[in-house]
Order: structure tokens, then C-alpha cells, then sequence
């Protein structure tokens, strides 16, 4: 049995919980000293001690908790973790049965009724991120619910909360057979390479998925792509695989250079053909600039935070500039796609940074698309912040 707390809400809170906002933060508790240890289970009650939900204490640098049910009878025990997953793996039955696509996302966090963790399906490996201490303590409950509802090569998992939210590393296997990495996905008929034993991230980020495609299928045919912020190349692969005339792929870390390579290989795409460059993209625009390179198509994909040698991006600061940047090396009726998983601004501001760059760079545009999460990172009306996944297709006009 886990400890349980009874955890005052705010006032000035009480409705929000009611309609179903599922974060528990510090500053919506009147008190947090009787949260001693991780994955206690709290009892969320207003002023009055009424019932309001319940949930479990997990700190994560959004919260200290996820409400997990509006029923006070509700125990969150092995049969309550199997029903939620149960639930979404249900939910994801279309993924499981195309061939042309076989990463997705199965379970989101709270987006599926349990904030603090996830879980990916590859091509036959599942992998978990755990998000916190607290969600870590039911680890067992939910291996055991997975191992109990689907058939799997194997399970890996992630701990995602060092100091800082930071990934810990250490061997990540769990059950089943190891891998033998990397092992190949398909989306949408393409192939990835994944790792799923090497650091934090795999290989692909699968929120992309209809954006890739949108960008192969109506966006890239005789186009000069430059790829920004590329990681291993996604965009770059789809781009070419829809008939770029070129792709350029600029990132920062060594390690892009080699699996940009994989990538376009696995695909039968002659990587000579394409630019690949590991530079700091500040310092890319700068030379674009002065060697008067102008591209058809290019996409803005940056990490919500960044530091480099030379740079400190953070997103909501700094991303109008990095669009003006981009609009000064973009050509006539180019288009522009920018994308951000910043979860600090929403939809609005984002474009609201679009208008403000054209603005200053004196150029007109058009949105021709707007893109958030697709359908298997599912998220919750009630929690805006949970769809922190932006695009927009810009064209230049
Ligand atoms: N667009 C990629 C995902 C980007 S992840 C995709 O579709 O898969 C963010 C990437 O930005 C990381 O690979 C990181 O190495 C890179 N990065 C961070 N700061 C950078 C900088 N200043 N210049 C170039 N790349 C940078």
C-alpha cells in the first residue's frame, strides 16, 4: 500500500481541477511539507476537506503531481493502471495494423489518464520515459499491464529525472530479447534507423510524422530544401524521397553527420548528392548570407533551449530572429516551416513571432498550414499546455 496525503487546493484553483486540468502545481497547494516521498498518492480536497481528485506526488519541472481520477473510490493499483492502458493501446488499433508505419506513440502521459510517463511502439520494441521519481514507483504496475496486454521483442526504458529533469543514463533494457541496434522503422513507407540504448534520444521524433509527410507529398518536388536544427535528417529524407532538387542539412552535434548518412541510405538516396553540415546554424545563416545562397524551402526545427559555443537560444525569446534569419536567405514565394515544442507559449504567440518577423523583415506571407500533436500523442482539452507541438507553413509572398 501506498502512503496517501490529503493535499489542500487553492481557492482560486478549485474550478480549473474540477473541469478536468490534470498538473498539480506548487503554487496551487496550500501546503507541500506533508509531500515526504515520491509516488505518495494524494488526496486532492478544497478548503471545505471535500473530495476533488486524487493523484500522486511526482516532481517534474512543469509540477509536483498528476490528478489521476475524479472518483474517491478509484485505488490506483495494478488493475487501474492495466484499464488506462488497456485503453490506449485500444485507441491506437489503426497504427498497429499499417504496415507503412510502425513507430507511434501508444501511451501519452496524461493525454491517456496518467501523466509523467509515455510509452513508444518500434517496429516491435516498446520504450518508457519516465518522467519522475514518483511515477518511477509504479513501475512494476505498469510493466506488468504492458507485458499483460501485448506481444513485444522487447521493453526499454528511460529515465528522464535527473537533476533538472535531465536523462539518466545506464543500461535501459528490461524484458524480452535485446536489440540488436539499430533497428529499422517504417513511416509512411520511409525507413528510420533507431537506437534505443544510446541517450535520451532515439533517433526520430514521431510528433513530426505529418509534417514529414505533408513536406514529401505537396512541398518538396524541384525544391532546394535547407533543413535547420536537421538531427538525423528526417525532414531532409522525406524532402528528398518528394523530389527536392537538394537538401542541405545543417546541426550542431557531430553525431548528425553519420546518421544523416544512414538515414538517406536506408532509403536508397545517394547522401553525396546532398549537403550535410555540422555548424552551428547562426553561423550558417551568416555564410548563406555572404555567399547570397536563397533557398525554395526551408524548416526551422530548434530545441526549446539551446546552448552553443557561440549562442544561448531559447525559444521564446528568440525565435522572431531566428525567423527573420531564415526569411532573409528564404526566395520569393519560398516557403518557411517553423516549428517549436516550446511548451511556455501556445499557438497564438507563436504566431504572433511570425507576424513580427515579417513585419520588421518587410516581406508579406501567407499560412498556407498549421500542425499540433497528431493522433496518438493524445492530449486533454482541459490542458492546453500538453499540446506544446506548433508548425506552420509559411509561404513568402
Ligand atoms: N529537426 C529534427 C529534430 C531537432 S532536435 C528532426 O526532425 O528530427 C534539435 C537539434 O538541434 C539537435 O540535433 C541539436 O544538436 C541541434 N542544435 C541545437 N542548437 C543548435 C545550433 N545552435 N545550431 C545547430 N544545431 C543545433
Amino acid at each position: 500500500m501506498k502512503n496517501e496525503v490529503t493535499v489542500t487546493l487553492r481557492n482560486k484553483v478549485i474550478k480549473k481541477f474540477k473541469s478536468g486540468y490534470p498538473l498539480v502545481q506548487k503554487s496551487f497547494v496550500e501546503s507541500t511539507h506533508m509531500l515526504k516521498d515520491e509516488g505518495m498518492i494524494m488526496n486532492l480536497v478544497d478548503n471545505n476537506g471535500d473530495f476533488i481528485g486524487k493523484g500522486y506526488y511526482g516532481s517534474q519541472n512543469k509540477g509536483i503531481g498528476w490528478v489521476l481520477s475524479h472518483r474517491q473510490e478509484d485505488e490506483i493499483d495494478q488493475s487501474f493502471f492495466e484499464k488506462r492502458l488497456k485503453k490506449a493501446i485500444h485507441g491506437r488499433k489503426g497504427f498497429y495494423k499499417d504496415t507503412d508505419t510502425t513507430a507511434f506513440r501508444v501511451f501519452n502521459g496524461e493525454g491517456d489518464g496518467i501523466g509523467g510517463f509515455t510509452i513508444d511502439y518500434f517496429a516491435g520494441y516498446y520504450l518508457i520515459n519516465f518522467y519522475s521519481e514518483g511515477i518511477y514507483t509504479f513501475r512494476s504496475l505498469i510493466l506488468e499491464s504492458l507485458q499483460k496486454l501485448v506481444e513485444y521483442t522487447a521493453i526499454y526504458e528511460k529515465k528522464r529525472f535527473g537533476k533538472q529533469g535531465q536523462y539518466i543514463e545506464e543500461d535501459e533494457f528490461v524484458a524480452g530479447e535485446r536489440g540488436d541496434f539499430p533497428i529499422i522503422v517504417k513511416e509512411n513507407g520511409v525507413n528510420f534507423a533507431v537506437y534505443l540504448n544510446e541517450g535520451a534520444m532515439v533517433g526520430v521524433f514521431l510528433d513530426q510524422r505529418e509534417v514529414r509527410k505533408k513536406i514529401r507529398d505537396e512541398y518538396a518536388e524541384g525544391q532546394s530544401v535547407l533543413n535547420m536544427f536537421s538531427y538525423t535528417g528526417a525532414f531532409s529524407v522525406f524532402a528528398a524521397l518528394g523530389g527536392a532538387s537538394h537538401t542541405t542539412s545543417v546541426d550542431l552535434a557531430n553525431r548528425s553527420y553519420a546518421k544523416t548518412i544512414e538515414n538517406f541510405s536506408l532509403n536508397g538516396i545517394d547522401f553525396e548528392a546532398h549537403d550535410i553540415v555540422v555548424e552551428d546554424v547562426f553561423q550558417y545563416f551568416k555564410y548563406a548570407k555572404r555567399k547570397n545562397k536563397l533557398f525554395d524551402l526551408i524548416v526551422l526545427d530548434p530545441p526549446s533551449f539551446a546552448r552553443s559555443k557561440k549562442t544561448l537560444f531559447k525559444a521564446e525569446k528568440d525565435y522572431t530572429n531566428l525567423l527573420k534569419e531564415t526569411i532573409a536567405i528564404t526566395e520569393k514565394r519560398g516557403t518557411i516551416v517553423a516549428s517549436t515544442n516550446c511548451s511556455t507559449f501556445n499557438m497564438k504567440k507563436f504566431k504572433s513571432f511570425v507576424d513580427t518577423a515579417f513585419k520588421d523583415m518587410n516581406v508579406k506571407f501567407r499560412i498556407e498550414w498549421e500542425y499540433s500533436l497528431p493522433q496518438d500523442y493524445k492530449t486533454l482539452p482541459e490542458y492546453e499546455e500538453g499540446n506544446y507541438l506548433k508548425v506552420l507553413f509559411i509561404r513568402l509572398l
